[in-house]
């Protein structure tokens, strides 16, 4: 068993990146209509951005292409279309992280359309590899580095999967912590471990 190495994100990375990501929308001259963000990685990056950019409308659009964490489920498609129309605004399309780049790259183009006047795109990370580069991103990530970012938002789901992979192995809360921390490269307080791997009934 081998679990991704992952990196743990916190909050204050977020507001930096955010900051910096409305930055450069700014100083690019741009200010959206409209936000649309990707289910459900995008939601919270959009939600910050409209706030920092002053947009009052924010949609939402569901491009699938990760399943649990860390393992791709194949071809990335629209699964849910986009909540509200765009035609004849100026949209900002935004996800968490660019990967493989597929999820934003097809939203875009799902959006484009739908006949928008313009249509730009933005990330918080971009990992080099990605085949589709935002209009904007807050980091590059070189592709030697990848790793499986544990956003916020994800926090709960991400470490019930890893915890769940590791319980095999490392057969207890213990033994679970230990194998994230030498696999994953993540330390996650015991208490977490033992509340991921708790049935949902007993969580409390
Ligand atoms: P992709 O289409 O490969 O660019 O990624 C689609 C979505 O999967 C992203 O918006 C993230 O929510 C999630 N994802 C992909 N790669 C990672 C990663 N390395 N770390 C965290 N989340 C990721």
């Amino acid at each position: 068993m081998d679990l991704p190495v992952c990196h743990l994100v916190h909050w204050d990375d977020i507001d930096r990146w955010a900051d910096a990501l409305a930055g450069k929308i700014s100083a690019a001259g741009r200010s959206p209509e409209t936000i649309v963000g990707l289910t459900r990685g995008g939601w919270v990056p959009s939600r910050l951005l409209a706030d920092r950019l002053g947009v009052k409308h924010l949609a939402a659009l569901r491009a699938q292409h990760w399943g649990v964490t860390a393992t791709q489920t194949g071809k990335a498609e629209i699964t849910e279309k986009l909540t509200s129309p765009v035609d004849g605004r100026s949209v900002l399309v935004v996800d968490d992280i660019t990967d493989t780049g597929e999820s934003l790259r097809l939203a875009v183009e799902h959006v484009r359309a739908t006949g928008p006047r313009q249509v730009e795109s933005a990330a918080f990370l971009h990992i080099t590899h990605s085949k589709y580069v935002p209009t904007y991103y807050a980091e590059e990530v070189p592709k030697e580095r990848w790793a499986w970012f544990i956003f916020p938002w994800n926090y709960w789901e991400d470490i019930r999967t890893l915890s769940a992979k590791a319980l095999p192995e490392g057969k207890d809360s213990a033994g679970v912590r230990q194998l994230l921390l030498e696999q994953a490269k993540i330390a996650v307080p015991e208490a977490d471990v033992r509340q991921a791997l708790a049935p949902p009934a007993n969580r409390s």
